[in-house]
């Protein structure tokens, strides 16, 4: 494929590329600034890959584009990672230069020049590639590492490619479609706008940092039609929101993905007109490979949707309710770096395994009840958290709950419970109130009161991490 930044600046050079606070790109700007940091990053000679760790600003967004333009392999770093754990993916990758903005620049196993200093850099030279190899690595970057150590995801152009024409065949493509980024460009959700923006020709809307109420201002007074968020935003966004308040006329999507939803949010969503279309997808698909479209948005709450055009889906065992869930997809990885023995171990007859679980209603779409190593097996019967804190968390006392499996000698597991509370509750009231709403055997032996969860880089729970020293038995 030709060079997608040469070819979106040649087909519609004067339409809007970017906004980033007052600044302003065209596509022919864009192309410009980013051949231009393309010339200043030549000039300190990087090796194959080259490390970025930036938040949100427009430096950052024309530096992955700039490395990518050299031919090289952008390894976009989490910047909420601590020390250790950046130079461990710096050393994974085998990275020798790390670009970071200034306020994140500082000694690590590489090479660090800040922003500032690039800026300084004079530009030598360099020809920009002619061409995206559809299987030439376009980006690296680390999964959450919700279930353990972070893989390193190699993804192609044809991924996003194929990620790209997957999502607007479900969502549409108008001329005036502008898509605010809120969500971090180090992450799938961010960098797979940026992708989608050289592909369809569309204005992004870069935003620093998540803040509801000003991203709630942007959406109602700006033409912004499309926002990504993940379930935290959306609900802080829906808390935040004036009742007084719609969003603009345009706005048509809010590109829900990251992690399962409540039915009350959706449901409070649905009340304000504020159209949400659930997703499904993991850094090795290069964002979203199930989604809901708007036509079935109400009747399948709850639901991730149907696989996207270029996506395959099935259950194993067939039919199951909580069966594994396997996909197969032109959007699927390349492989983890370093570790593609593991990646292969997910393939199963041709087909990947997710590691998640879940099941496909009569018409195909697709529910998600969790992660297979999050099962709690308990004398002999299985079951999910997921299941056990959506019935908790409509309760007016829990403010957030996470459910964990504990080892236990007579039932080998059994779930307990971590949680935030509202207001002072028992165990003995939290046990009743579960055992109305749910088998005996799901509710949980006890709970613990803690003053944080545990989180990745991301932003996700790390169950796994939780015990009961995390927190405070409730009696
Ligand atoms: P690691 O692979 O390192 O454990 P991770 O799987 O959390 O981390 P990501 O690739 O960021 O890393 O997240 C993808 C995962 O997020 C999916 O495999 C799934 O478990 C979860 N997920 C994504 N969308 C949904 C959804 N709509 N409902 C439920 N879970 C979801
Ligand atoms: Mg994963």
């Amino acid at each position: 494929m030709e060079n997608w930044l040469s070819k979106r600046a040649r087909l519609t050079p004067n339409r809007c590329a970017l906004k980033s606070g007052a600044k302003q790109l065209t596509f022919f700007q864009l192309q410009a600034q980013v051949l231009q940091q393309a010339g200043r990053i030549a000039s300190l000679q990087p090796r194959k890959r080259v490390a970025i760790l930036t938040d949100n600003t427009m430096t950052g967004y024309l530096t992955i584009l700039a490395v990518q333009q050299l031919g090289l392999e952008p390894v976009l770093l989490n910047w909420r990672l601590a020390t250790n754990e950046l130079n461990q993916q710096l050393n994974d990758a085998a990275v020798d230069l790390c670009l970071a903005a200034d306020r994140l620049a500082q000694p690590l196993a590489a090479r660090v020049i800040s922003f500032s200093q690039l800026s300084q850099q004079t530009p030598v030279a360099s020809t920009p590639v002619a061409e995206f190899p559809p299987n030439g690595i376009a980006s690296i970057m680390y999964t959450s590492g919700t279930s353990g150590r972070a893989k390193g995801v190699l993804q192609t152009y044809r991924n996003h490619f194929f990620s790209a024409m997957g999502s607007v065949l479900n969502l549409g493509l108008t001329e005036t479609d502008s898509w605010l980024c809120c969500v971090p460009l180090f992450h799938i959700s961010g960098l797979s706008i940026m992708m989608r923006s050289l592909i369809y020709g569309m204005t992004v809307v870069l935003v620093d940092h998540f803040d509801a109420t000003t991203i709630n201002q942007l959406l109602c007074t700006q033409p912004i039609t499309t926002i990504s968020v993940v379930p935290y935003m959306l609900k802080k966004l829906l808390a935040q929101l004036p009742t007084d308040k719609h969003y603009n006329a345009a706005f048509r999507c809010m590109l829900l993905g990251g992690g399962a939803i409540d039915r009350e949010t959706l449901t409070h969503c649905q009340q304000r007109q504020i159209p949400v279309i659930q997703s499904y997808g993991m850094t090795e698909t290069a964002s979203q490979i199930v989604a809901l479209n708007f036509a079935s948005a109400e009747q399948k709450i709850g639901s991730a949707g149907q696989p996207l055009f270029p996506v395959q889906i099935k259950i194993t065992p067939e039919n199951a309710t909580n069966g594994h869930i396997l996909i197969k997809t032109p959007t699927l990885a390349a492989g983890y770096l370093n570790q593609m023995a593991a990646f292969k171990q997910h393939f199963q007859h041709g087909w990947f395994d997710t590691g998640d679980i879940g099941y496909l209603d009569a018409e195909g779409f697709l529910f998600v009840t969790g992660r297979s190593g999050d099962m709690i097996n308990s004398g002999g019967e299985n079951m999910f958290p997921a299941e056990i804190e959506t019935v908790y968390q409509q309760h007016p006392a829990v403010q957030q709950i996470v459910v964990a499996g504990q080892s236990d000698p007579t039932w080998g597991s059994v779930p307990v419970a971590y949680l935030q509370l509202n207001q002072p509750i028992s165990a003995a009231e939290l046990q009743q109130y579960g055992r109305q709403h749910l088998a005996h055997y799901k509710v949980p032996h006890a709970f613990y009161q803690v003053e944080s969860f545990p989180r990745t880089g991301n932003g996700k729970v790390k169950r796994r991490a939780l015990t009961p020293a995390s927190g405070r038995p409730l009696q």
